[in-house]
């Protein structure tokens, strides 16, 4: 029994992570390094995709290393991976045609202006995305559009695009499978979820040839084998899915109506909405794909704050009141109360549902006795108030009314922001032993994928170590401290072009 060995992939935006897990969701070894991200200018954030695969690679050896294992060893191989970046490369040679355009880079801002009136209301409508620089397709367009010769070779069919998990599967089937799993495909901007297909209309006026699209495959089923010649064995690779999506398996999330946030740098809250996509195109909320697994395709909806765990760290390295993120808590908790004071972490402007990029990190509330307890607890209170402006939207959409959610992510290690999430919220909060919930959902993917688990429940047959958090004030006090914080948000809004 004790001789299923899961290898994963965890390909984040500042390094990779190879994991070797067991069917017991135990991690038996791991081995982590960073790689170049390049900033060419402020607007830019880019990856050369021969270093991620070169990382992983060194990453994976190392991790059997560890334990005297080989690549044949291993029953299966998941893959999780930061979403959007977009590579594109020569099919004959495998040889990438520039740096990959990552996630964070805004180079294509003016662009999303000039094609705002047209297609704003329409794409979001297809894709479940808000038009906005992250979106590959126009990643895509910017290279085609300014890399010499990259668009005839395009046009001539010799070019492939991919974001990091179709990237990896390609390299490591020795160039045979041109695929991306369908939580991916679902966030590069390019994908129609109302019809399951690439948004032709779309790539067409953007001048991107189809052909250079990976077709779709499920996040967990038969993806492809590993190359002998490339890799030293013959794996399948049988569980491929988005960052976020991961976390959302992991957690447990298989039925509609339930909901995980990840508390890192930003925050991120996914909730499974059942087989059909729901859009809101005034909403802000994303709509995407969770996972599919034997062609079954189920949805969820996104919401996102931009800064929470980076407030806390502008509290350390900026303010500097605090010596680590960690001691946010107890210092926090010196004082029984915010003292009155409120924090709207707006520092790079406010997401779902304000969208306000003009408004600024607010402090209301200050009297001679504010300490910095008080304002500590605030940023933590704050963090917990942004959650909520989404979620009521989310909620809205989907038309679940949400009881439990589980948490996640560096910043959910902090018990006061959490039991505060619950008070605040009104909902019961769950927090797994393991906050690292991503590659988990990987490993439960690629074993969901070769049969070690027969379906989704059986992956959560094995009982996980849980805290649970209730919530511990009533609805008045719940309502009047909301209330506060909606005036706060207020008066930080569009405060960066009054
Ligand atoms: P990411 O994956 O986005 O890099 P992590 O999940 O590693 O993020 O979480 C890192 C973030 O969590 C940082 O912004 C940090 O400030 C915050 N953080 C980490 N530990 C704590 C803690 N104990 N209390 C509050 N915030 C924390």
């Amino acid at each position: 029994m004790n001789n299923k060995h899961i290898l994963v992939i965890d390909a984040g935006t500042t390094g990779i992570r190879v994991l070797i897990y067991n069917e017991r969701n135990h991690i038996l070894a791991q081995a982590y390094t960073e790689f170049p991200n390049y900033h060419p200018a402020e607007d830019r954030v880019e990856q050369d995709a021969n270093e991620i695969w070169a990382a992983t690679q060194q990453m994976m050896d190392k991790a059997l290393d560890f334990l005297s294992l080989r690549l044949n060893d291993m029953s299966c191989i998941g893959i999780t991976n930061q979403r959007a970046t977009t590579v594109i490369w020569d099919k004959a040679t495998g040889e990438p045609v520039s740096r990959a355009i990552v996630w964070q880079d805004t180079r294509t801002a003016s662009r999303v202006e000039e094609l705002q009136p047209e297609w704003a209301e329409k794409v979001y409508q297809r894709t479940g995305w808000a038009l906005a620089p992250v979106y590959s397709s126009l990643s895509i367009e910017w290279i085609l559009n300014n890399e010499p010769g990259v668009k005839e070779r395009a046009q001539r069919g010799e070019l492939a695009f991919g974001t990091i998990d179709s990237w990896l599967v390609y390299c490591l089937t020795g160039g045979a499978n041109h695929v991306i799993s369908a939580s991916n495909a679902s966030v590069t901007g390019s994908y129609d979820l109302t019809t399951g297909q690439w948004y032709e209309e779309w790539l067409s006026a953007l001048d991107i040839p189809l052909s250079m699209f990976p077709e779709v495959c499920d996040d967990s089923g038969e993806i492809g084998r590993t190359d002998e010649r490339v890799t030293g064995g013959s794996v399948p690779i049988s569980g491929v899915i988005a960052d976020q999506h991961a976390a959302l398996f992991a957690q447990g999330c298989i039925e509609p109506g339930m909901a995980k946030c990840t508390h890192g740098t930003g925050t991120f809250l996914d909730l499974l909405i059942g087989e059909e996509p729901k859009i809101d195109t005034n909403s802000g909320i994303c709509c995407q794909i969770a996972w599919r697994h034997k062609g079954k395709t189920l949805y969820a909806l996104q919401g996102y704050a931009g800064c929470t765990g980076s407030a806390i760290q502008w509290l350390r390295d900026g303010l500097q009141i605090i010596d680590s993120s960690a001691e946010s808590k107890s210092v926090a908790s010196q004082v029984p109360d915010n003292g009155g004071v409120y924090f709207v972490p707006a520092l790079t402007g406010l997401s779902a549902p304000y969208w306000d990029p003009y408004a600024r990190g607010t402090i209301l509330g200050i009297s001679p006795g504010t300490t910095r307890c008080h304002i500590v607890r605030a940023t933590l209170e704050g963090i917990v108030y942004s959650v909520r402006d989404f979620i009521t939207e989310m909620q809205k959409i989907s038309g679940f009314d949400i009881k439990s959610i589980a948490v996640d992510g560096g910043a959910s290690k902090n018990n006061l922001l959490v039991q505060f999430q619950a008070d605040q919220l009104g909902v019961d909060i769950v927090r797994p032993r393991n906050v690292e919930a991503t590659s988990l959902g990987a490993a439960l993917m690629a074993g969901l994928g070769v049969g070690i688990w027969k379906n989704e429940k059986e992956c959560f047959a094995v009982s996980r170590n849980r805290q649970l958090f209730k919530p511990l004030i009533d609805e008045a006090t719940r309502e009047t401290q909301y209330q506060t914080w909606k005036l706060a948000v207020e008066r930080s809004r569009k405060w960066s072009k009054l």
